[in-house]
């Protein structure tokens, strides 16, 4: 438990962290992950680059009809800032769904999303929300969508000596209702199966939808059948039922020894029906 030897840098602007990553270095954030594996030597970097310091990294913004997070936002930031309370319940909620209160308040949004681990709870809401992740190197700064930020397990489009700079959510328009529900790994806190719902309701219907699933499969994504399924119609609970069949259509789940891949199906769709309702019913 003992990790291999490293350099470690902790500057305090965005420059010099670029420029150490331009060198190769790799970055830690709060450490919940990247330190675990260091111990266990399943990662071993040469030299580390600590962006705890870098201010221009940590903020929580409403511009227009967004809300921009910095990176370096804790879990508790964001399950507990009050312009995301109010614009993006389904975002704070879901934060306060992760691990337990040490991790929320030393794990970062930028680190959870840069690590892409299958079970994490963000990602389900960020493809939900339709984010935008701004992701910033030594030449060049460019913005990507969480359906195409996650590419497999562990695996995002990150290239070398590139970081996640700010996650971008939209600030909700009034009567949105939204809602995130997890099956709990009950050892670890990470989700087995993850659902976050965006319903909006006009004349008696259901006008908008979107649904992020994680847990499931190797990565995250946007059930569009079920969404499919549920928009037009009254949102009666024959259609909630409709529509959360599907949400693992076409998915090749994951099996391990917590869930086989069937479970976890099931799973998913008991947990999108659930979460689906509720979120019909904070709608207004
Ligand atoms: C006991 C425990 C329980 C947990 N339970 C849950 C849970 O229920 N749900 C859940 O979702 N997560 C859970 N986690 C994980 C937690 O959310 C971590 O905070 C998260 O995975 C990593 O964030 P971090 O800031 O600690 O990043 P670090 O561990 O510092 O870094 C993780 C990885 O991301 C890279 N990185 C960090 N920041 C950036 C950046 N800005 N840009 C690019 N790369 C970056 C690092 O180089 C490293 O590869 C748990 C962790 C622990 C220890």
């Amino acid at each position: 438990m003992v990790p291999q030897k490293f350099e470690y840098a902790a500057p305090d602007s965005l420059k010099s962290v670029l420029q150490l990553l331009d060198a190769g270095a790799k970055p830690l954030a709060g450490g919940m992950s990247l330190i675990p594996m260091m111990k266990l030597r399943l990662a071993a970097p040469e030299q580390l680059v600590d962006l705890q310091k870098v201010k221009e990294l940590s903020y929580i913004r409403e511009s227009g009809n967004a809300i921009h997070i910095g990176a370096m936002t804790t879990h508790y930031e964001v399950e507990t800032f009050p312009v995301l309370l109010r614009k993006c319940p389904l975002l704070a909620e879901t934060a306060a769904e992760i691990g337990d209160l040490q991790v929320r308040n030393r794990g970062t949004i930028g680190g959870s999303v840069a690590h892409a681990d299958p079970s994490a709870d963000y990602p389900a809401a960020l493809q939900a929300l339709e984010a935008k992740l701004v992701l910033i190197g030594a030449q060049k700064e460019r913005t990507v969508s969480a359906a195409e930020f996650f590419v497999d397990a562990f695996t995002t489009v990150l290239e070398p000596g590139e970081i996640v700079r700010e996650v971008i959510v939209p600030a909700e328009e009034l009567g949105t209702g939204t809602r995130y529900e997890k099956v709990v790994q009950p050892a670890s806190g990470f989700a087995i199966v993850g659902v976050a719902v965006r319903v909006r309701r006009s004349a008696g219907k259901i006008s908008f939808v979107r649904v992020g699933i994680t847990g499931l499969s190797n990565h995250s994504y946007r059930a569009t059948s079920a969404e499919a399924t549920l928009a037009g119609t009254t949102g009666a609970a024959a259609d909630v039922q409709n529509a959360a069949a599907l949400v693992a259509e076409g998915i090749d789940a994951n099996s391990d020894l917590h869930a086989s891949a069937n479970y976890r199906k099931h799973l998913a769709s008991v947990h999108a029906a659930r979460a689906i309702t509720t979120a019909i019913s904070r709608a207004s």
